[in-house]
């Protein structure tokens, strides 16, 4: 058991071993990806999982959705907001710190069923003296703009003054160890003392000058007894520091507690920031660490109650698999529908908290099946930047909506078209010149969230409109070659990103031409049954003709002589290379060859692109074609995006090839765990957490709805597996699901009764 390595309270406060990630030792070497992993977020704010103390190696981040910058660097992105975590212990002035002590113990443990991060270790300090500290750290959930850490402090073989700082440190840059990267997103607007000397730091956004007020106050007792001694307020700079001590007996245990506060001006006015601070730290005084800590558990008790899922007989994969759970539920928000989920989570800095199509098409089926509020405001998100869409459009030279391929707060493209690479060498970056087919993404997005919730009345209002500017983009988008008599979709990139740009990449064509389809189809519902809708949709009969002629002259390449479907005009004619060795886990090689040669010009492939289509639009393709570009791509795909692995097992098992779908899972549930990727430094992949999901739903418990809107389950569960339940909305029902070898049994938690095909057998629930 995990939770008898602590002291009584946090042995008491701790879940069992199944909630539990553990990190037994500490490395230095270890401390960013451990920053990640340990990240918490209440979908306001994330906080990554820095030592208190601070660390040599360290980039300590706190984000909060929403508040973008951009300065000197290329893009707008999450600024870094004034780390708040900062506690330093001092005994006769030597700082009790993780790297200015001999480690003798330590332990910290993420508690995903409560979402906290649990600390213990005995720190030696050079005078041979040894110190207990355990603790425990909080963003709340109950209360958006509580956070909090609470430390257990016992001298274990002496005795004497203890000199405590708790610090708000205004001074923190975004790429704090990358010099040529470093940017500093913020200036300091106030350095104050918080009630009597607790610590205030106010910063505004550089460009446009939105505030954040952070604050925080600290208490340390004994027994139920305020032991503080000195109390001063320190402004140092962009520090705010509130200074206390204490005396300690040997063997007895000090708990200092720091309970603080984050407010933007994007929820209150700036002159009230200081104020709101102020009053939301007094009432978590008043109520309590220990009444926020329930009330936040209880939050995500029932959280876990929606997404949870539960495998028995492989206890290792569902641990991950909660990993991958927890991270993705704990970013999305139920609250404000002008915030995304960023591809690294508010986990790290890569991609600066953008948006990408990682969020409908990875991201939002959990959403929408789990929580679907927070699927609504995903929506909503794209819907308040479909002017910005419209604008993006136009620049370009497009008529209706283009989504940008990396979106913030203000819609505009913000994937850089230059980049800097460490070695300095400036280089054109085509990424968002190209890839379009994030536009679609957003199409199908509406299309899959409407599809599961049944939320029709945004579906014939903003959702229709949105549809309407991507299928008006695509028609302006697309060629018409007379000599081939089709129409086409030149220069683009498709899912694959290493051949770049392409002509008529399968994928865009395939989701352009479905897009104008599928909105045809719409507006013909609107006119036969929605009159009042109908009259009031902005497009002409000539633009519907126009699109209709569009979607049913897309050229859509095809094999020459089978039924291998060709990813791009002229792939079949690029070098045949096919990945021919695995490593000790299985897993591909990178052909030697590609050492020597561009892989533009090779048929190797980053990431999942024709098995991508055939994922999204399985009904356009026969099972013999699937099975054979399964095959196919398959050897030809390194798996250079972590949003692919997690493909290829569903596809695996959609064409009854279910040789490497475990594997395939196994990679991407323990993709940031295990660090396969060498980059979770820069925060948890968002969008293979949301694939870690659809694996399991969608690929082994074989969840599907069909075209006629019915549930249906065909499970193929692995070997190993002796049961899975699991619960998940769908329209207005709430259904358990539970899943033993073939058998699937359901019930029904909420919603009216509903039939359902299990193993393509129709029953009703009751
Ligand atoms: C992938 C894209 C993805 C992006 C953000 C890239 O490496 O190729 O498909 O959208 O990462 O996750």
């Amino acid at each position: 058991m995990i939770r008898s390595r602590f002291s009584k309270p946090l042995k008491e406060l701790l879940s069992k071993d199944e909630w539990l990630i553990l990190q037994e030792n500490y490395n230095p070497a270890e401390n960013l990806t451990y920053e990640s992993l340990f990240c918490l977020t209440n979908g306001y704010l994330g906080t990554r999982g820095s030592y208190e103390e601070g660390t040599d190696k360290s980039i300590p981040c706190t984000y909060i959705n929403g508040v973008f910058d951009q300065s000197e660097t290329f893009m707008r992105e999450l600024a870094n907001m004034p780390n708040w975590l900062g506690i330093r212990l001092y005994v006769e002035k030597e700082l009790i710190g993780i790297e200015n002590c001999e480690v003798r113990e330590f332990s910290r443990v993420l508690d995903m069923k409560k979402a906290l991060l649990v600390k213990r270790m005995i720190l030696r300090d050079a005078k041979g003296r040894e110190t207990l500290i355990e603790g425990v750290r909080l963003i709340s959930r109950a209360h958006l703009h509580r956070i909090g850490i609470r430390l257990y402090v016992t001298p274990l073989n002496y005795q004497g003054l203890i000199e405590v700082e708790s610090i708000i440190d205004g001074s923190v840059i975004n790429f704090c160890d990358a010099p040529r990267f470093k940017v500093k997103h913020t200036y300091m607007t106030d350095n104050s003392a918080i009630g009597e000397t607790g610590a205030y730091v106010e910063v505004a956004t550089r460009d446009r000058h939105q505030h954040v007020g952070t604050g925080s106050i600290m208490r340390i007792e004994q027994g139920g007894n305020d032991i503080m001694k000195s109390r001063v307020f320190h402004p140092f700079g962009e520090q705010a520091v509130e200074f206390r001590d204490f005396e300690l007996e040997q063997g007895s245990t000090a708990i200092i507690t720091k309970y603080a506060s984050v407010y933007t001006e994007r929820e209150r006015q700036r002159n009230h920031l200081k104020e709101c601070v102020s009053r939301e730290i007094d009432d978590f005084i008043k109520s309590g660490f220990e009444a926020e800590i329930k009330d936040h558990t209880a939050v995500y008790a029932r959280m876990w109650e929606e997404a949870d899922i539960r495998i028995e007989g492989d206890f290792e994969l569902n641990r991950a698999i909660r990993f991958n759970i927890f991270h993705l539920m704990s970013t999305g928000s139920e609250s404000d529908d002008r915030i995304n989920v960023g591809a690294k989570l508010l986990h790290g800095e890569e991609y600066g908290g953008h948006a990408f199509w990682d969020t409908e098409l990875f991201m939002l089926p959990f959403f929408a099946h789990v929580f679907p509020r927070t699927a609504a405001n995903l929506e909503s998100y794209r819907y308040h930047l479909l002017d910005a869409a419209r604008e993006n459009a136009a620049k370009n030279g497009y008529k209706g909506a283009q989504y940008p391929w990396e979106s913030a707060d203000d819609g505009t493209e913000q994937c850089p078209a230059w980049t800097i690479e460490p070695d300095g060498t400036c280089y054109r970056c085509y990424v968002a010149d190209y890839e379009h087919h994030v536009t679609a993404a957003v199409a199908y997005g509406v299309y899959n969230y409407v599809k599961i919730t049944r939320d029709t009345k945004f579906l014939y209002g903003k959702g229709l409109e949105i549809l309407i500017e991507t299928a008006r983009f695509w028609a302006s988008r697309c060629e018409y070659n007379e000599i081939r008599e089709r129409f086409e979709i030149r220069q683009v990139t498709g899912p694959d990103e290493w051949h770049e740009p392409v002509d008529n990449n399968l994928y865009t064509n395939y989701l352009a031409k479905w897009n104008m389809r599928y909105v045809l189809e719409l507006v013909q519902y609107c006119r036969e049954n929605l009159k009042q809708i109908y009259g009031e949709l902005d497009v002409t009969e000539t633009e519907l003709a126009e699109w209709n002629c569009r979607q049913e002259h897309m050229y859509l390449p095809q094999g020459r002589d089978s039924k291998i479907l060709e990813q791009f005009e002229g792939y079949f004619k690029l070098r045949e290379v096919t990945i021919k060795a695995y490593d000790e886990n299985d897993w591909p090689i990178k052909p030697d060859i590609l050492n020597h040669l561009d892989r533009q010009q090779t048929q190797v492939i980053k990431q999942a692109d024709v098995m991508m289509l055939m994922y999204l639009l399985p009904e356009e393709f026969d099972e013999e074609t699937r099975q054979l570009n399964y095959a196919y791509y398959e050897k030809r795909t390194l798996h250079g995006s972590s949003l692919s692995p997690s493909i290829y097992s569903i596809m695996g098992l959609k064409v009854q090839d279910a040789s490497k779908a475990y594997r395939y899972l196994q990679r991407a549930a323990f993709l940031d765990l295990k660090d396969l990727q060498k980059n979770t430094r820069e925060g948890i992949h968002a969008a293979n957490a949301g694939g870690v999901w659809q694996t399991v739903i969608f690929g082994f418990a074989g969840v599907s709805v069909l075209e006629d809107g019915v549930l249906c389950i065909e499970p193929r569960l692995p070997a190993v597996w002796n049961s899975i339940s699991f619960r998940l909305h769908y329209g207005e029902a709430w259904l358990e699901i539970n899943i033993s070898g073939s058998q699937a049994r359901i019930k029904r938690l909420a919603g009216d009764e509903l039939e359902v095909r299990i193993n393509g057998k129709s029953t009703w629930i009751k």
